[in-house]
């Protein structure tokens, strides 16, 4: 079987995730997987479950132990996944020192002015679509100024679309074709991968974040550093469908997958 990479696994130093990293580590081993890409969950905005749920001396002894239980059986990278890098980012270089750092993620759990667009609340008002295009606006200018290496779940909404019973079926690169196609070219040019996130396939709305339409528009535009996560939180889905997510990245017409040491990606072949 083919080795497989991880690069969004959170550990119980999350408050909404409750397996301890070295155990991660023994998992990972067990499931063919050849590096594994912790993050915590670094959140800034009062309203997201995880706020003040962060601290950097308990994760890195966490991360410490992890790498001590790999002895070099596989790959460790320590991470970080910020939520609204672009208006927390500040407050957050005075937490924590990304050099210390493997990678770090930009995550959009909430929109401005909107809230919360993982769950249902946000759409119980307001046109729906309206709050679609509000979310794409505002990862434009995410991406645009954050310090970040990987765009994370790109789509996220559509866990909240289903949990309020709305339609998630849609094509939004038919729907706002400029926008999304300006998110990738920013993102291409700035070198901050493109992660294909297969939780929702855990969910109701069957569904990768990014969809793959937008996995296919990246590559056309030239699009080359993507990188693969389960966005695993607890059982029983550790590292759900990450097998599937790597086909689908090869089948997209991806060649490589990335892992990031020290803030530079590495290339790894998928085939
Ligand atoms: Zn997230
Ligand atoms: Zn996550």
């Amino acid at each position: 079987m083919n080795l497989l990479y991880d690069m969004h696994v959170h550990t119980s130093d999350s408050p909404d995730a409750d397996i301890p990293a070295w155990r991660l580590v023994q998992k990972g081993i067990e499931n063919n997987l050849a590096a594994i890409g912790f993050v915590a969950h670094l959140d800034l905005n009062p309203e997201d479950y995880c706020y003040g749920g962060f601290n950097a001396e308990v994760y890195d002894e966490s991360i410490a132990r992890a790498r001590k239980e790999s002895n070099g059986r596989i790959s460790v990278m320590k991470g970080l996944e910020v939520g609204e890098p672009h208006i927390y980012e500040e407050q957050v270089k005075n937490i924590v020192d990304y050099s210390n750092y493997d990678f770090v993620t930009g995550a959009l759990h909430s929109v401005e002015r909107i809230g919360m667009v993982l769950g249902k609340e946000a759409f119980a008002d307001g046109d729906p679509m309206e709050i679609v295009e509000e979310y794409y606006t505002e990862t434009l200018r995410m991406v645009e100024v954050s310090d970040i290496d990987i765009l994370a779940h790109m789509g996220l909404f559509r866990r909240g679309l289903a949990l309020a019973g709305l339609t998630y079926d849609f094509n939004e690169l038919e729907l706002w074709p400029d926008i999304v196609e300006k998110i990738l070219r920013v993102i291409i040019e700035r070198n901050i991968a493109l992660e294909l996130n297969t939780s929702g396939l855990r969910r109701k709305e069957e569904a990768t974040y990014p969809i793959p339409g937008i996995l296919e528009r990246f590559r056309d535009l030239g699009g080359t550093l993507v990188t693969v996560g389960s966005d695993t939180h607890r059982e029983p889905h550790v590292f759900f469908r990450l097998y599937q997510g790597m086909k689908l990245l090869l089948k997209t017409g991806f060649r490589e997958v990335h892992t990031f040491h020290n803030r530079v990606p590495q290339a790894l072949e998928l085939a």
